[in-house]
């Protein structure tokens, strides 16, 4: 069959086939990054307009992208409605930005490890990555500078709050100078801020695009993490010299955003109702993450070294003795306990062996415990017989 080139650079998701072994209800997943089904909110549908049938524009619905609008301005970010793109998840910011600005071989700068469904999508378009590794609170500044001086990315994603996977929240300080950076060499920013609203230790997190002076951005949201991921509604702001072209690209892609999910997204977004959940989330996700510390520090101290998240889902492992945690799947998943192994989050993974990502806000309190202690028994047979 006589597909396009890009074909051949499509991958398996290791993730999608995980999430497919965690749907047996025996298996404990710390696998994917979903809200826990209690805190889905119970949705009202009765009072929707029968309009919202009807074909919508493509921008979005006025009074969402207003909203939005609104709130960005709220965190610091410089914008208009008119600027505000909804989109079917932010996932499409991803495929948006990548068919904007990928040719095959056109360098991307990446977080290293960095969200695993972005580096899927850039690389589909052909992209050429380059990593710039993460410390505990932001990127390594000269590490950082050295890849801008030496490439010419058409952009740089960015995840500075709460980042998927490893849990990291830029300081000032780092967002400062990030900003400075890409301001000094004119690279484009796409900042990715699913978890921003899923924070437990407050500090202050104003957005990178904020502090931007010259340089392109690109701003991107859902409600996926903080209302429903089955809405399947996301937002991008742009600056004004990217956006018609992001437009238009999405009618190309799919002519307009769910207009029933934006309905929806619109009765909570800024709402009283919509603070009182996001409070409920924060205290129900925070007793969960306490609770996965309590079972790490029990089952995983002399194994490995971690951060604890101080929001978002999930915590990032550092394996004291590296081995590759792909290997680990399997037997894990015959005790049924499911993960995410940290090599497919790297630009080349073979070269990263020894994270997981666990997520905490899945597993109810009461069973984790038992799904860390056989992870552990997992991880200590694999060590012992690649030590015998
Ligand atoms: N960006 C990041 C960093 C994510 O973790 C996710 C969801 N896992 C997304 C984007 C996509 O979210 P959605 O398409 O559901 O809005």
């Amino acid at each position: 069959m006589a597909f396009s080139e890009r074909v051949a650079r499509l991958k398996s998701s290791l993730i999608r086939e995980i999430l497919a072994a965690a749907q047996r209800p025996e298996v404990m997943s710390f696998a994917g990054g979903l809200p826990a089904e209690p805190m889905l909110p119970r949705v009202e549908w009765r009072e929707m307009p029968a309009s919202m049938g009807q074909y919508g524009m493509s921008e979005g619905e006025p009074a969402l992208r207003e909203v939005i609008a609104a709130e960005a301005r709220a965190l610091g970010v410089p914008c208009e409605a008119s600027q505000v793109l909804i989109v079917s998840g932010s996932q499409q910011t991803l495929d948006l930005a990548s068919k904007l600005f990928i040719d095959p071989g056109t360098e991307v700068l990446l977080e290293a490890p960095t969200y695993l469904a972005a580096l899927q999508a850039f690389q589909l378009f052909g992209a050429e990555c380059i990593g710039v590794p993460q410390q505990a609170d932001g990127p390594e500044l000269s590490a950082l500078r050295q890849r801008l001086e030496r490439h010419k990315p058409a952009f740089a994603y960015l995840i500075p709050t709460f980042q998927n996977p490893s849990g990291t929240r830029y300081s000032e300080a780092k967002r400062d100078a990030v900003a400075a950076l890409l301001d000094e060499f004119g690279v484009t920013l796409i900042e990715d801020e699913p978890y921003r609203e899923l924070v437990f230790d407050e500090a202050p997190a104003t957005p990178i695009v904020s502090r931007l002076k010259q340089a392109s951005w690109i701003y991107t949201g859902t409600v996926s993490k903080t209302l429903l991921p089955g809405l399947r509604v996301g937002y991008l702001i742009a600056t004004p010299d990217l956006f018609p072209y992001l437009l238009r690209l999405k009618q190309s892609a799919d002519l307009h955003t769910n207009r029933i999910g934006q309905w929806q997204a619109l009765q909570w977004l800024g709402s009283e109702q919509y603070r009182g959940h996001l409070a409920e989330l924060r205290d129900f996700y925070r007793l969960r993450r306490d609770a996965m510390q309590a079972a790490l520090l029990e089952h995983f101290a002399d194994l490995a070294e971690w951060q604890l998240p101080q929001g978002g889902l999930f915590f990032w492992l550092t394996l004291r003795q590296p081995l590759d945690t792909r290997t680990l799947l399997a037997p894990a998943l015959e005790r049924h306990v499911a993960f995410m192994p940290g090599e497919p989050f790297f630009i080349e993974p073979d070269r990263h062996p020894g994270h997981l990502r666990l997520n905490f806000s899945h597993v109810a309190p009461e069973r984790l415990g038992e799904g860390l202690k056989r992870l552990a028994e997992v991880i200590r047979q694999a060590q012992a017989g690649k030590a015998g």
